[in-house]
Parts: structure tokens; sequence; C-alpha cells
């Protein structure tokens, strides 16, 4: 998908002047305010750094396979299946994810007693988990993004007001075109750079503190005597998913295992190289495995920027921050927890709240008042969320 630049699909009949908006980031937080804003008769142009769009709801190409190496699955109700066209005959591109309840049943009885054969058990309970994209977490992006214009390998360095509007700095110099509202949709460290011209912005942005994560992706020949989700108590290992447990997946020959390791364990282990977290979290599966786990697979993954422990501070607009004066505005994580149908729900916040002060002229009031009626109307849609 590379330089996409596909026109909109989508075309809803508005009396406002359609704006150009730069999105800066093509996370579930990025792509969800683009999409509001295109069926709002905006013109989104969503930049975007990485070669695929998702940031940390994505999954990765590996020689075992594909997987999910982020968010494992969207507990909280999100308007996300709405942007998903779903094509005939084919699961849609979000999909609820069920596992087996009951956890004394759930550990392996023998040393070689596959977890499939544990899992086909029709007798058993399972547990609704949430809901996954469908074959991957990064199709599931993807097709929010569809009917987007998305630039990716486009890491945007530099963000400057001109005249009313924004002009933008690649890595290969000034982007030719000019935007009249500016987004920011990614970790408070790395908008912070971009949000300059807005001292509010900035000084919310600054504010905001980062947790880093450690996961360890695993592939393996035999099946492992884990059921396809689990969650632990004690270090190192939080949780594991296994991707041949989530619906739509292609059976690959590889069992592919996501293991994540817990916030102190990642913390302790920051500064440590992925060879050797990758040998720690290996043992460690081992022993919860309960079997010898010989791996055809292993890459430790790092994410710097993986959870939010302390916000940006809000000013007046629940989940986001927007600047009227500046038109900037911010959406992701840095404002809400970090959670797929939260960041979801602020990129949506900040598009409606950006609808109303981009159609006014006079946004700072105007929005203020607009805002006030809009809220409890939208923070009800919200709610749906
Ligand atoms: C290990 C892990 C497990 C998780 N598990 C879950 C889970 O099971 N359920 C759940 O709900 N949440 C989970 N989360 C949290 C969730 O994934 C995130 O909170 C959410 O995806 C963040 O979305 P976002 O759009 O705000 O930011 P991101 O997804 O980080 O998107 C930001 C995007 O901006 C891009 N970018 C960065 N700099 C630039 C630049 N200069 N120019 C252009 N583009 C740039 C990045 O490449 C990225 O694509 C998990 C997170 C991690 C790290």
């Amino acid at each position: 998908m590379k330089q996409q630049n596909i026109r909109h699909l989508v075309s809803v009949p508005t009396d406002r002047v359609a704006q150009r908006i730069a999105v800066v980031g093509a996370g579930v937080a990025g792509l969800s305010c683009a999409r509001e804003l295109l069926l709002r008769g905006h013109e989104p142009v969503v930049f975007e750094a990485s070669d695929r769009v998702g940031g940390r709801c994505s999954s990765r190409s590996t020689p075992v396979g594909r997987f999910d190496d982020a968010a494992q699955v969207v507990s909280g109700a999100t308007r996300l299946a709405s942007y998903a066209v779903q094509r005939p005959g084919e699961l849609a591109a979000i999909h609820p994810w069920t596992v087996p309840a009951t956890p004394a049943e759930d550990e392996p009885k023998g040393r070689d007693r596959d977890v499939d054969q544990d899992e086909s058990d029709v007798t058993r309970t399972l547990k609704l988990m949430g809901a996954v994209g469908v074959p991957s977490m990064r199709a599931l992006a993807e097709a929010v993004a569809r009917p987007l214009d998305v630039r990716l390998d486009t890491p945007i360095r530099h963000a400057q007001r001109s005249g009313a509007g924004w002009l933008l700095h690649g890595a290969a110099g000034t982007i030719d075109e000019e935007f009249q509202a500016l987004v920011l949709a990614l970790p408070a460290p790395l908008a912070l750079p971009l949000a300059r011209e807005s001292a509010g912005v900035a000084a919310a942005l600054r504010a905001v503190r980062y947790r880093s994560r450690w996961v360890l992706l695993l592939g393996t020949d035999r099946a492992v005597g884990l059921p396809g989700y689990r969650e632990f108590q004690g270090s190192p290992i939080e949780r594991v998913a296994a991707m041949h447990s989530k619906p739509g997946r292609p059976n690959g020959t590889s069992q592919r295992w996501f293991i994540e390791a817990d916030e102190k364990w990642s913390l302790q282990h920051e500064d440590d190289d992925a060879e050797g977290v990758a040998d720690l979290l290996l043992d460690n599966f081992r022993a919860h495995a309960r079997r010898s786990v010989n791996p055809n697979f292993l890459c430790a993954h790092q994410w710097r920027h993986a959870f939010v422990e302390t916000t940006a501070p809000l000013s007046g607009y629940s989940n986001c921050l927007w600047d009227p004066a500046a038109r900037l505005g911010v959406c992701g994580d840095s404002v809400v927890a970090s959670q797929v149908d939260r960041v979801h729900r602020s990129g949506v916040a900040l598009a409606a709240w950006m609808a109303e002060g981009l159609a006014s002229g006079r946004q700072r009031n105007a929005v203020h008042q607009a805002g006030r009626a809009a809220r409890s109307s939208f923070e009800a849609q919200a709610a749906y969320g």
C-alpha cells in the first residue's frame, strides 16, 4: 500500500466547505479521526511513518506467518465494524473471539496433550474476550483505511503554521500541499516536536508519560499445552495469546504465540538487548507450558511507547485536545487510556469537535458554544460507545 492515494469512496452531502486536514499517524486514533472527518465532508490526508497502517493495533509478517504484535483484542464497544465493508462469503474485518472459560480444565492434563483437542471439546463454556481483526489486526486497520488518502513511509519531521493553515516537512523536504488543520495521532513524545506552534497543546503533551513493554513472538511446530489466551499472575509473563485460536486466521504449519512481559519486568529490562530478553521469556513460557517448547521462530520486540502512564490534562474538549486558534488537534492514547476502543473514541471525538470548529470561522468562541450543545448528544453517541 505504498503511497496510497485512493480517492474518497464515501461522499456525504454537506453544506460546509470541505477542508483539507493533515492527520499524522495511521494508528486506530488517526484512522478513526480521518474516517469521521471524511464522513463529515472534509478531505483528510493521513501521513504514516512506517510501511503499514494500524500502529500498535497491527500485525507483522514473519517466515512462520503473521503475528498480531501489540493489541490482541478490542474489549470495549467501537464503531470500527461500521467502517469495514464485509465481502460476501467472508468473515467481517472484525469478529468476536471466544476462548475456554474454565481455567482448571484449560491446564494440560498429559505431557503431550494437544491444546487444540482441549479447545474442540464442545461441552466446555466459552468466554467472549472481545473482538479481533480478521484475518489479522492489521486487516482491521486496513479496512478502516481503505477509502482514505494514506501516505505510507512518510514520517513528518516538522509542522509549521502558514497563513491560516499548516505546512508539513517530511524526510524528503517540504510537502507541497497546504492544510487547513492538523491532527497529531501519535504518542506524545513523538507528537511534541510537531506541536510547538500551540503553547497550550505543547504544555499538555509535555505532561504525558509512557511505559515501555517487551513482547516475544514465538513460532513452534508442536502444540503448546496452553489455552489460546491466558493471563498470568506474577512476573515476568503477563499474558499469552495464540494466533491460531483467533477466528479467521489461516492454519499455518506453525503455532504462533504472542507472549507479553509485565510492566515491572519490562521496566527492569528496559536497556537489555532483544536476544537476552527472548531467552529469558522463552524459559518462562516453557515453565508455564510445562513441556519443552522448541521454537522455529523467535523475535523479542520492545514497544518504547507501549502504554500511557499519565495522560495529557484536557481542557474543555472530552477525549482529545483541540486548539481552535492554531487549528491543531491531538487524539490517541496521549489523551485517553491505552486501549483500542478508547483511542478510536478519541479520534471520533476530535473529528466532531473539529467539524464544529472549522465550520464556524470564529473557531474559539463558536466551538465553545456549539460544543456545549453538541457535547451531551455526542457523548451519548460516544457511549455506544
Ligand atoms: C504490547 C501491547 C499490547 C497491547 N494490547 C492491547 C489489547 O489487547 N487491547 C487494547 O485495547 N489495547 C492494547 N494495547 C494498546 C493499544 O494498542 C494502543 O493504545 C492503541 O493501539 C494506540 O493507538 P494510537 O492510534 O493512539 O497510536 P499508535 O497505534 O501508536 O499510532 C501512531 C502511529 O503514528 C505513526 N508515527 C509515529 N511518528 C510519526 C511521524 N513522525 N510521522 C508519521 N507517522 C508517525 C506510528 O508509526 C503509528 O503507526 C496494547 C499495546 C501494546 C504496546
